[in-house]
């Protein structure tokens, strides 16, 4: 048994669905050996893909970035992500996409023949609990540590797996990662700061992940006339919002109510924040 996983559920691997017991990969493979991959995790909601296509265009994407060839054309990717919805009776649900550069002698470079791994599995996904959504959630503040490719969905977390247990260890659900004194990202989200009614965060660039909610949450306030202001966001700004919140396909948005154990504004999530999540839970609903 894995911790956390019931059963033996249907994962993919390289062409065939087989038991997440059985599905192996070689220990050369690049994705083990150095991290040497992308991945992508796509929310179902009521059986049904969210911006499955920003999905699949980021996957495109972050393979380009690091130079494997797309093993798959969009209508084949849309083809398993539902054959993989189709393993699970849950509801709700997260995708997970994986393709590394594949098994090779291990060397750093490129290795000249080598046909990329993919694997595909979909949990069930409990969305985030009325109490998170209502009361809003605890982050810390820490220096970002990773690399200057943040843009790539890149398998190799080491940066974010520290930075979410530099969390953990302090009872918070996320960071706040600043780099040379301007907001970065979360360790597996997006972070959004609202002043004076206005929203502002960091532009996208090469030291965040350009969230698939960041472009729902850019829409959502242009069609709500909420001000959207893209662009670097000083360390005191943060530390002075009237409303933090913080964006992932798994955390939908979620205020953040507490910073470094200072309350956040007025403590209590606020109005910006009520707007998004109705405009999120609206989008969900008419899917
Ligand atoms: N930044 C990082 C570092 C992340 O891991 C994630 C989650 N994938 C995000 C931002 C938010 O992206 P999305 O809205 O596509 O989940």
């Amino acid at each position: 048994m894995i911790p956390g996983i019931a059963g033996d559920p249907p994962v993919y691997l390289n062409g065939e669905f087989t038991p997440l017991s059985q599905a192996k990969i070689s220990v050369l493979d690049r994705g083990f050996i150095f991290g040497d991959g992308i991945y992508e995790v796509v929310p179902v909601y009521g059986r049904k893909p969210f911006r499955m296509a920003q999905h699949l265009a980021r996957l495109a994407r972050s393979l380009e970035a690091i130079r494997i060839p797309n093993p798959h054309g969009t209508a084949e990717w849309r083809e398993l992500v539902g054959k993989l919805i189709d393993t699970s009776d849950a509801q709700d649900q997260f995708v997970y996409l994986q393709v590394t550069r594949g098994v090779a002698k291990r060397d750093h470079a490129f290795p000249a023949q080598v046909v990329p791994t993919v694997f595909g599995m979909t949990s069930p996904f409990a969305r985030p609990a009325a109490a998170l959504r209502e009361q809003g959630v605890k982050a810390v503040t820490m220096p970002d540590e990773r690399w200057l490719h943040c843009e790539i969905k890149s398998t190799s977390l080491l940066g974010n797996v520290l930075a979410r247990q530099f969390a953990a260890d302090r009872d918070a659900l996320e960071v706040v990662m600043f780099r040379d004194g301007y907001l970065s990202e979360g360790s597996s989200s997006n972070i959004w700061v609202v002043k004076d009614g206005r929203l502002v965060a960091p532009q996208k660039n090469h030291l965040i992940l350009e969230g698939i909610r960041y472009g729902f949450i850019e829409e959502m306030a242009s069609a709500k006339g909420i001000p959207l202001e893209m662009r670097p966001v000083s360390q005191a700004e943060v530390e002075a919002a009237d409303e933090l919140m913080l964006s992932s396909a798994t955390k939908e948005i979620l205020p953040i109510v507490s910073l470094d154990g200072k309350p956040v504004g007025s403590g209590r999530p606020g109005p910006v924040y009520a707007r998004l999540r109705q405009g999120y839970d609206e989008a969900i609903a008419a899917l």
